[in-house]
């Protein structure tokens, strides 16, 4: 029975794997066994969580140089035009 059971270092080592979601279902279900009743794990699990939640979102929001160059460019066209002289 105490073979199902992991140590800290092991469970965080797995973490990792677990969270990139290339574990096995028989090991995710290991580690969430022992998240559940750990509670140093468990906190370590949230931040790693939180921690990629947040990259991926920055990942997102990063915009290519090409479309910021396009939009620099639409932008001086609509200054220039503004600031023609009007006619009539
Ligand atoms: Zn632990």
């Amino acid at each position: 029975m105490a073979d199902d059971e992991i140590d800290c270092d092991r469970a965080l080592i797995e973490l990792y794997e677990f969270l990139d979601g290339e574990l096995t279902i028989e090991r995710r279900e290991r580690i969430e066994l022992h998240l559940h009743g750990c509670q140093h794990c468990f906190a370590s699990y949230d931040f790693e969580q939180e921690l990629r939640f947040v990259v991926r979102s920055r990942l997102q929001m990063e915009v290519p140089p090409s479309l910021i160059e396009r939009i620099t460019r639409l932008l001086e066209h609509e200054a220039r035009y503004i600031d023609q002289p009007g006619q009539g």
